[in-house]
């Protein structure tokens, strides 16, 4: 008898049936027309964004508009093809100069997506010889990418620098090289790694370390470089990673290092090699994005008012916090999958989105409704957001 393979995900399929009868079309939901970095039309109604990871606010810039605009006269719709195989475009090229420079770093290497730079640093890095020790609450491109490596894989307890330094005991010397892998705010909670405990464990144990600082580049640090910056521990930092869809407001990735053999990784990661390179448009939007970033440091403190404004009034609704600590990252924990479902559609019909999170892509099977915090929020927008919760969500 044939097996159909779809048969697997009848699962899926029924849960996400469950969720719409009980009136959830978040997975359905289309912004119609975009009014700005933090409000949409979907279908007839205007709401306000509040999860979208616009934490700069620059998606509707006008000169990042208008780099992205010149790209497509000069440079046409796409690159059809990897820089491996077709060359680069000077763009791509010109954004590797400008982000290492920015990072104060040597090398960097640009991939299409975020999801694809933790794809290819992580199995360029790692090869079955090797052993990758990551947080249990990592995101699923980097459990991803550790797949593609082939490596050993150890998991340790989310942000337990004690547990991790069991492990590498544990671990002992195999032979193989070790990657500990941290994030700078991760992308559920909204918690940071503390990066000072774990470079701490370098003292004992011999390993290289790589932070994806996908939601914290351009948010943490007085330059807005990241984790390491924030804590003043950026040369201890081996390998960044990071992405252009959230501060940057485009799409894109990279990899950052003073490795003096990074760029050979460029023939060693096979989400490099063998997917075409990012588009003309993008990358030049990237570059604008990043000197405004450079130019108006007023983002990052206005994020950070938004993000504590926020974080205040909903912790004041009486509402259980995904941590205790502020970053532009807010989640309030549900209790079950149905009151999440219910109260999100509740949200939604009020005119605020925000974003459905639940297993198995949050840590420890927890269901979440997540904000993420744009600098482009007003606070009338901020207090409009937390009366809604309050009537929504409390009540
Ligand atoms: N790393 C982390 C921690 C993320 O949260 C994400 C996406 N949310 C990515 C990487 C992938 O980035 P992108 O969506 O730009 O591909």
């Amino acid at each position: 008898m044939m097996v159909d393979l779809l048969d697997k995900h009848r699962s899926v399929l029924d849960r996400v049936q469950r969720m719409t009868a009980m009136g959830f079309n978040g997975l359905g939901v289309t912004n119609d027309q975009m009014i700005s970095p933090t409000r949409a039309v979907v279908g007839n109604r205007e709401i306000i964004l509040a999860g979208t990871n616009n934490y700069m606010g620059i998606t509707f810039d006008p000169r990042c508009i208008a780099a992205g605009k010149k790209a497509l006269d000069e440079f046409g719709t796409g690159t059809t093809g990897s820089r491996i195989a077709n060359g680069s475009f000077a763009m791509h090229v010109e954004l590797e100069r400008e982000l290492a420079g920015f990072l104060k770093l040597q090398h960097c290497i640009v991939f299409t997506t975020g999801y694809q730079a933790n794809l290819g640093m992580l199995s360029g890095l790692a090869g079955p010889q090797d052993t990758i020790f990551l947080d249990a609450d990592s995101h699923s491109s980097i459990y991803d990418g550790c797949t593609l490596s082939g490596a050993k894989l150890v998991r340790f307890r989310h942000n337990d620098a004690a547990d991790l330094d069991k492990r590498l005991g544990r671990a002992g010397n195999d032979g193989g090289g070790k990657l500990v892998v941290l994030e700078g705010i991760y992308s559920m909670l909204g918690d940071r790694a503390p990066l000072a405990d774990f470079v701490a464990l370098k003292k004992r144990h011999q390993f290289q370390l790589c932070v994806d600082d996908a939601h914290s580049f351009g948010v943490l640090g007085p330059h807005g470089r990241g984790l390491g910056d924030e804590v003043g521990l950026e040369s201890e930092v081996d390998f960044v990673i990071g992405t252009f869809s959230k501060s940057i407001g485009a799409i894109g990735g990279f990899g950052a290092s003073n490795h003096p053999l990074f760029d050979t990784l460029r023939y060693a990661m096979r989400p490099y090699m063998f997917t075409a390179s990012a588009s003309p448009s993008s990358v030049a939007t990237s570059i604008a994005a990043l000197k405004v970033l450079q130019e108006e440091p007023e983002r990052r403190a206005r994020i950070w008012a938004n993000s504590e404004r926020l974080y205040t009034g909903l912790k004041a609704l009486g509402l259980d916090m995904g941590c205790d600590t502020v970053s532009p990252v807010i989640a309030v924990k549900m209790p079950d999958e149905v009151t999440t479902v219910i109260k999100w559609d509740a949200l939604f019909k009020a005119g605020v989105y925000v974003n459905m999170a639940v297993p198995p892509g949050t840590p420890n099977r927890l269901c979440l409704l997540r904000c993420s915090v744009s600098a482009a929020h007003t606070n009338e927008e901020i207090d409009r957001i937390i009366a809604v919760f309050k009537d929504a969500v409390v009540n």
